[in-house]
């Protein structure tokens, strides 16, 4: 153990491999970053990625969220090969081309929105997800454009249209590029609505910038999960621009739905009944079933064993007010 080591406190020591200790074994737990308990996988996952504990829903990838909300089978990545360009040889503290081929590494994705086509409950539609690990979920030419072609094959086949979005907003090294996306998708979502296809958007934390002030608050029914944040500016941004304190949950799905910015929450496990049910309204299709088979008792060598010191679930504190963008993705709007 060198000196320094000796004199911090223990939680602060770093082991041998220079790594900071952890209390979260690696592998089956994982720890809620809301409210800090420290959970048994499995569970976690049985609950769609809402903490148990405290109901936090956690951020989840794009085709993971489509193949929970989309039935299992007969669904199909389309659009796969839109990707952005760097036309204007746009170059900040890295080159833009440099910053997506390693968003691209990292997430294995082209872009920052993926398509499917499948069916929910066997009515056949479109849906969309932001992939916010790329990029920031940031919307710059490839996401306009795969969003606008997804939505001129609902028109044309006269399917509905999901989008799951979380996104920081427009992708500012695309500049103009990026900012007309804004009008492109808004614009064919006015097409979708003078020719009575059904478009739903489903707000996912966070939301803000170019991506809310279009396509995600556009929806026929805007939809939002519990608890996420979705805006134009970041809050802190407001609070220095106009001097003056912001409300309590200013930004919340709560507050918005409250004020009349949005027209429902729904939880995460209930979110494939609801727009089940939602969608077999507007388009008068008669569901098989819109109602959820009931889970299986978890076997019993499933049950979860006692949580490595797990913490006395303690109250829920408000989550950081700043939405965790990557600072590259700073919305241009802001
Ligand atoms: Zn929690």
């Amino acid at each position: 153990m060198s000196w320094i080591d000796k004199i911090l406190p223990s939680g602060v020591r770093s082991d041998a491999d220079g790594k900071s200790s952890s209390s979260v074994p690696e592998g089956l737990w994982r720890k809620c970053v809301k409210c800090e308990a420290v959970l048994f996988l499995p569970d976690v996952e049985r609950n769609e990625d809402v903490c148990p504990k405290c109901d936090h829903h956690m951020r989840i990838g794009a085709r993971k969220r489509l193949a929970r909300f989309l039935d299992e089978s007969g669904s199909e990545e389309i659009l796969a090969d839109i990707e952005s360009v760097d036309r204007l040889k746009f170059k900040d503290k890295k080159r833009y081309r440099d910053r997506l081929s390693s968003a691209q590494k990292n997430t294995g994705e082209k872009d920052a929105l993926i398509a499917m086509r499948g069916t929910l409950y066997s009515l056949p539609l479109i849906a969309l997800a932001f992939e916010f690990e790329f990029h920031g979920g940031s919307m710059g030419y490839a996401v306009g454009e795969k969003f606008t072609r997804a939505a001129h094959i609902a028109l044309e086949e006269r399917i509905p249209l999901i989008c799951f979005s979380a996104s920081g907003g427009a992708r500012m090294q695309e500049a103009l590029i990026s900012l007309m996306q804004m009008a492109k998708t808004s614009a064919v979502i006015e097409r979708m609505k003078l020719q009575g296809v059904p478009y739903i958007s489903v707000m996912t934390d966070p939301i803000y910038g170019g991506v809310s002030a279009s396509l995600a608050l556009l929806g026929d029914i805007n939809i939002a999960e519990p608890d996420a944040r979705a805006g134009f500016a970041g809050p802190n941004i407001i609070e220095q621009t106009i001097r003056q304190k912001l409300p309590k949950g200013f930004q919340r799905s709560e507050f918005l739905l409250e004020h009349g910015a949005i027209d429902m929450i729904v939880h995460r496990t209930e979110m494939r009944p609801t727009v089940g049910r939602l969608l077999s309204k507007l388009t008068q299709f008669p569901l098989a079933l819109v109602e959820e088979p009931v889970p299986e008792d978890p076997q019993e060598g499933d049950a979860a064993p006692e949580a490595p010191n797990t913490p006395e679930a303690p109250e829920p504190r408000e989550a950081s007010e700043t939405p965790e963008t990557p600072e590259s993705v700073a919305s241009g709007d802001e």
